[in-house]
């Protein structure tokens, strides 16, 4: 059995699962932009959903990635978010996709939201591919949401326990 540290892992979203999720996504997102766009990834946890969701598009994108990391405690956000690494491409009139991998209190997406729409994006979609709906703090939803999860930690797909776990292709429960 799969384990952090000790701890089992319980599968709760296979990779065939989350393959045919994230290529619904996609065709949705595509047939709403009808051209090319910016992705803008969250990193890191949102690496390798980024990474399948732009190769499932058929329109040609730019991509780019921001490292943001909120104040607090490891586990919970707090309402601020610091800015680790930023965006190396001018958003003035661009229409861009927000990417990221779970959405949980909402401060987060929120947050980034807001200084990008500062730094002059036209239009903002966000895309999450889980949603703990019922652990938010702040009113906000993802224009495009892969799957709405329970409130458990979760590992894999991108996602981590203290840096450990982010291979796993699918999405793993820490029991
Ligand atoms: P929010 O600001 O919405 O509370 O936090 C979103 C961030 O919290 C995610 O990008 C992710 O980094 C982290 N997070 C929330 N729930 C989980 C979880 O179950 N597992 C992991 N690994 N990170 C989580
Ligand atoms: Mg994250």
């Amino acid at each position: 059995m799969l384990q952090i540290r000790g701890r089992p892992l319980r599968l709760l979203l296979s990779e065939e699962r989350i393959k045919s999720r994230v290529k619904e996504l996609s065709r949705e997102i595509e047939e709403h932009f009808g051209e090319p766009f910016l992705v803008v990834g969250l990193l890191k946890g949102a690496f390798i959903f980024t990474a399948d969701l732009v190769r499932s598009l058929s329109i040609p994108v730019q991509i780019d990635f921001m490292w943001v990391s909120s104040y607090g405690s490891s586990q919970e956000s707090s309402g601020h978010v610091k800015v680790i690494k930023d965006l190396d491409t001018d958003l003035e009139d661009r229409r861009l996709l927000l990417v990221d991998d779970i959405l949980d209190t909402g401060y987060t997406l929120r947050e980034v939201y807001k200084l990008l729409k500062l730094k002059g994006a036209t239009e903002i979609r966000t895309c999450v591919l889980l949603d703990k709906r019922e652990r938010r703090k702040v009113s906000f939803d993802a224009d495009y949401v892969g799957f709405e999860v329970p409130n458990l930690f979760l590992v894999g797909y991108g996602l981590d326990w203290d840096e450990e776990g982010r291979n796993l292709r699918g999405i793993y429960a820490v029991e």
